[in-house]
């Protein structure tokens, strides 16, 4: 069996993994990256890309996700294994992809429906040829992948092992002789907070702007933790904890959660109950609202607000416009939440930048700058505790994280698990196994 790693190798973005077992091949995610200017694909030829027969994908989010429409622009013509809520996220952001990028994106709308024709929908724990997909905690539909091949294959993709607000955590006990891991936390440095911590700083956090009269931005990745960040105000509204207020939610975490409310099975039994209640359904609560105008000024003109809004690393999205009319008020506030990569302006800001380009145009920062420790991923301890969890594992490839990242984490699991064989691919790189 080969294992080939063409993205995600030391990186966060454009995730890619080819495993070769006797003539079948399967992909696992194809997604995109994106670095302060430049989109970057998985690194692998046309020709090897006519050759996979069946491409995994582990959940919506762009870096495991982005690209593989550009598997049919290629002339990739097998199908592609996702859970039910992956697909109906996914159309949403291709949709938007497709806008961001008109006229440079790397394929057009009839790849995204070839694709969209081709996808197969195994449920959660149903074996499905050589693949049986088991929880990953991540997000709405998130996957791991076991492969049963001549050797059996665990594919964690992004992994969340504890429950959250909306998901219950990553299966556990799930066994493989080679295991492939996310590391987007696994420097020792990298200790999640417990969510009910990280719920109390977010809600002290706001209340504090709210009596300097300002009002809180919080950019959110559209899908996954946006939904965990509303839930927890919608939480601490109804007990009075926050203050009174309308929650803004502009650009595409609307629409998705109108997804993760369809795909309701997919969440925690206690939102199903929640949602089946009715009376106490957290999807519509009245402090939700939409922006009226175009510039947003209705918004701006308010005197307290929390608005929820993409882009999460401010690449891009609602987010900007925001900025641009509320950054250089001191009395303000943004609250980054959860990993800002490198090149981005949310890195910018956390390394204390007092000024930012947007639209070619200076923007000057005053405006306070907080941080949620809301995770949609496991630190190092927690996947060290689902790698404990397996017993017939002989070998690790650590990817999804940050040069050091990854380093630190191969280096953690070499140390406990002294008879199996780690290693941090390099991009391109090939191993037998
Ligand atoms: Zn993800
Ligand atoms: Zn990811």
């Amino acid at each position: 069996m080969e294992i080939s790693f063409y993205g995600g190798a030391s990186e966060v973005g454009r995730s890619c993994v080819v495993i070769d077992d006797k003539r079948k091949r399967y992909m696992l995610d194809c997604g995109v990256k994106l670095d302060s200017e430049d989109e970057h694909y998985p690194a692998i030829e046309a020709r090897e890309i006519r050759r996979v027969n069946h491409a995994i994908l582990s959940h919506a989010h762009l870096d495991h996700s982005g690209y593989m429409p550009g598997l049919y622009a290629e002339g990739y013509r097998g199908d592609v294994l996702l859970t039910k809520p992956t697909r109906d996220l996914i159309q949403l952001l291709f949709a938007d992809y497709l806008r961001l990028n008109k006229g440079v994106s790397p394929y057009k709308e009839t790849d995204v429906k070839r694709m969209l024709a081709s996808t197969k929908m195994p449920e959660l724990g149903e074996r499905h040829g050589d693949v049986v997909f088991h929880e990953a905690g991540h997000i709405l539909g998130s996957v791991m992948t076991e492969l049963n091949l001549s050797k059996s294959v665990l594919y964690t993709g992004d992994v969340n092992v504890r429950p959250s607000r909306l998901l219950e955590g990553a299966a556990r006990n799930v066994d493989a002789e080679v295991l492939i891991i996310e590391s987007t936390y696994g420097a020792k440095e990298d200790v999640h907070v417990p969510v009910k911590d990280a719920s109390n700083a977010l809600i002290k956090s706001i209340n504090a702007t709210f009596a300097k009269g300002g009002k809180v931005i919080v950019p959110t990745f559209a899908i996954g933790r946006g939904q965990e960040i509303l839930f927890t105000l919608e939480n601490f509204l109804r007990s009075g904890a926050l203050k009174k207020t309308p929650i803004y939610l502009d650009g595409m975490i609307t629409k998705a959660l109108r997804i993760y409310r369809h795909n309701a099975i997919y969440l925690k039994k206690e939102v199903q109950r929640r949602i089946l209640t009715s009376d106490d359904d957290p999807f519509k609560s009245g402090y939700y609202m939409v922006p009226e105008t175009k510039d947003r000024s209705d918004v701006i003109a308010l005197e307290r607000a929390v608005i929820l809004t993409t882009s999460g690393m401010l690449n891009g999205g609602p987010v900007l416009t925001y900025l641009k009319k509320m950054a250089s008020e001191k009395k303000n506030k943004i609250i980054l939440v959860g990993y800002q990569a490198k090149g981005t302006r949310g890195r910018e800001l956390l390394e204390g930048a007092d000024e930012i380009t947007i639209d070619d145009q200076k923007v000057q920062v005053n405006l306070e700058i907080d941080q949620a420790p809301f995770s949609a991923h496991s630190d190092w301890r927690e996947l060290l505790e689902l790698v404990r969890g397996m017993r017939k594992l002989k070998k690790i490839y650590v990817m999804h994280g940050e040069a050091d990242k990854a380093k630190q984490f191969a280096d953690t699991l070499s140390h406990e698990f002294k008879r199996v064989s780690v290693e941090v691919p390099k991009l391109g790189e090939t191993f037998r196994v």
